[in-house]
């Protein structure tokens, strides 16, 4: 028996030179040279008119409710089969997180189902690119604007992936990136939002609440000769360390995701036979998109069948899990009046997912090894 975890996160090398390198200038606190040449580099990249990096993607969304100015009353269109930061975001403006089902093949939300969600108090909708592979954004952007609501592109798994020609997290008003240790781009725990009306105005509101409430960024520029108090804010950007860490990552930007798309054909292939049979279901990625592989998983046809498989994989040293616990079924989800039966597709979803292992350094003999067990255990699920 061999050990796969389920994920472990890449590193180039250069980290511990770049991270040397803040040590040896003292610039360890944040905003300084390596968070704005990584800034830079991904607004050119990404081609996104201003890029803040954040403390994490959670701290991203709660920038962007700020940004949006959600007050009590309002309300927030999302999918349930999400991380619980989407709906916490809104929850601590004092505004409420309304659940919209998913589509049955990317599992991402459901344009129809967004539109059936509205009424006079909604006032922003916010998208998740599910395993980094877009969501119908044409359909998202036209019934935005025709119904005057903000977008917010929760993209923490989509850094580096596409909606036709835009990278995702620069198509709605805001964008979120995570670069937690369990997404492909990393420095641990961290994040960015991405700005995209070009409105300077809302730019400048976002690196006020992002320095503290302070106009510190206007003061670094030279713009002002000292710093004060001008917004409401928080401490969101992080230190040095994390920026120069992550320098290193984004250098190996389209050889990480090269690694990861290897890692996911060679499962599609190998699997292709059981879901022609009906036994599982493979993920779908729409024409539109170019997805970054963030995440392989397959869809089972019962609880008990996928609850069988998982057991018999983790039994053989093979990590594979699931998620989401729909966010609307939880005990947070429940007190606000959600329950069990409101999104059919999203609890068939989080009761019938299982992820398998996918990093780039996962190697050809341990993805046969999954394979052969996975194999093994669907064959005693059909017999
Ligand atoms: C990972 C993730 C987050 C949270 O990211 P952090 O950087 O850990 O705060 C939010 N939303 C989604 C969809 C995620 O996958």
């Amino acid at each position: 028996m061999i050990k796969v975890p389920f994920n472990k996160p890449y590193t180039s090398g250069q980290e511990s030179v770049y991270i040397e390198e803040c040590i040896k200038t003292g610039q360890i606190s944040g905003n300084g040279p390596y968070t704005q040449r990584v800034q830079e580099f991904m607004e050119n990249k990404f081609a996104c008119s201003k890029i803040l990096l954040t403390t994490s993607c959670t701290a991203a969304l709660e920038m962007a409710a700020l940004l949006i100015e959600l007050q009590p009353g309002d309300e927030v269109i999302m999918p349930s089969f999400t991380f619980v930061s989407t709906a916490n975001a809104v929850l601590l403006r004092g505004a409420r997180p309304v659940f919209a089902d998913i589509e049955p093949g990317t599992l991402n939300i459901n344009p129809t189902e967004i539109e059936k969600k509205i009424n006079p108090r909604t006032r922003a909708v916010i998208v998740v690119h599910y395993a980094g592979a877009a969501c119908n954004m044409d359909e998202i952007m036209r019934i935005a604007g025709e119904n005057d609501l903000k977008v917010i592109e929760d993209a923490a798994q989509a850094v580096n992936a596409r909606y036709r020609d835009k990278y995702l997290g620069t198509i709605g008003d805001i964008g979120c990136y995570s670069f937690h240790a369990t997404k492909n781009y990393t420095c641990g725990e961290g994040g960015a939002i991405l700005i995209n009306c070009l409105e300077q105005d809302l730019i400048q509101k976002a690196e006020f609440i992002w320095e503290k409430g302070t106009n510190r960024s206007s003061y670094l520029k030279g713009k002002v000769n000292k710093y004060e108090w001008v917004s409401v804010g928080s401490s969101y950007l992080p230190s040095e360390i994390l920026a120069a860490f992550l320098q290193a990552q984004l250098k190996q930007l389209d050889v990480i995701s090269g690694m990861r798309e290897k890692i996911y054909r060679y499962y599609l292939d190998n699997l292709k036979d059981f879901a022609a049979e009906g036994l599982i279901k493979l993920p779908v990625i729409p024409q539109y998109a170019k997805s970054n592989y963030h995440i392989f998983y397959i869809l089972f046809n019962t609880e008990d069948d996928r609850e069988y498989v998982r057991n018999y994989l983790n039994n053989q040293g093979i990590e594979a899990v699931f998620h989401y616990l729909p966010l609307h079924t939880s005990p947070m989800g429940r007190k606000l009046g959600y329950c069990k039966g409101d999104l059919e597709v999203t609890e068939q979803a989080g009761s019938t997912l299982l992820r398998l292992p996918l990093y780039p350094h996962l190697t050809v003999y341990e993805q046969d090894y999954i394979l052969e067990n996975l194999r093994a255990a669907l064959q005693e699920v059909s017999g």
